[in-house]
């Protein structure tokens, strides 16, 4: 589904991603681990748009998508969540689910309805589409909280809403277990997994948590350096030397 071709990107003198070369299966919940620096988050975004790469390529179903914007991405089902969720903090649950995810100011879906003219029936799918979501991951006793008000955990889950609000096929998770206490981190690998069972949605995501990630994902890669260490399944990249020397030795 993704193919990323001997990607480089590099700031100035330090190659954040130094020749990474990796493939996101259709279908598949793959883990991106690697130590601090590994060039991971700067990997996402390069995929999703926010960087043009300093030189290789990204393929989305064998179409070249290197350097597309995140509107365009969107567009084509590729999302990605933040580390820090990006909440609307003073609108309420159901209302940042109402608003669509966008990365892109001024690119709101909400304006091409509004010049569609037919904001009240727009405004009634996108309430209606807002209350599955809510149902599916079990959100309704704080569908009308304020978002500044949830805990970190429900924020990453409400992140995760956001991403059901439109056709999402791909979806790249930043860091969405971090700072969430066990029970919400349940909660959040069971929607990660019915997401991928239910809907079709493929996963791509950057943890921390080797627990979390033996649970979820299949295959594990793992990042150093701006490049692929290894890859396999969780057990097998957990017990590869090079993955212990570089990441899971040094905790
Ligand atoms: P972590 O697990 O700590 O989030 P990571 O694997 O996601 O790490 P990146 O954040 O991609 O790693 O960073 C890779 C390297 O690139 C680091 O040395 C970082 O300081 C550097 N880097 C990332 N973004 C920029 C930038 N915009 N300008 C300059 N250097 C950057």
């Amino acid at each position: 589904m993704i193919r990323v071709d001997d990607l480089h990107m590099h700031f100035g003198g330090i190659r954040a991603v130094d020749g990474a070369s990796l493939e996101i299966a259709e279908g598949s919940i793959t883990g991106l681990i690697g130590p601090n620096g590994a060039g991971k988050t700067t990997l996402f975004n390069v995929i999703a748009g926010h960087y043009t790469p300093t030189s290789g390529r990204v393929l989305l179903d064998g179409d070249d998508i290197t350097g597309l914007p995140p509107h365009v991405l969107f567009g084509k089902g590729l999302l990605r969540t933040f580390q820090i969720a990006h909440e609307f903090s003073t609108l309420t649950v159901r209302e940042n689910l109402m608003m669509v995810p966008d990365h892109q100011p001024g690119e709101a879906l909400w304006s091409a309805w509004f010049r569609a003219g037919d904001v009240a029936e727009r405004e009634r799918e996108v309430a209606t589409k807002a209350d599955e979501v809510i149902d599916f991951l079990e959100i309704s006793h704080v569908a009308d909280e304020l978002a500044g008000n949830l805990s970190g955990g429900q924020k990453k889950l409400l992140e995760l809403g956001r991403t059901m609000m439109v056709d999402a096929k791909i979806v790249f998770l930043d860091e969405v277990g971090a700072g969430v206490n066990r029970t919400l981190l349940n909660t959040i690998g069971d929607a990660i997994l019915r997401l991928n069972r239910e809907r079709g949605y493929t996963f791509c995501m950057i943890e921390h948590d080797m627990d979390f990630i033996s649970r979820l994902c299949d295959p594990v890669i793992c990042m150093a350096e701006g490049t692929v260490l290894a890859q396999g399944t969780a057990e097998e990249v957990k017990n590869d030397e090079r993955v212990i020397e570089a990441y899971l030795g040094t905790g």
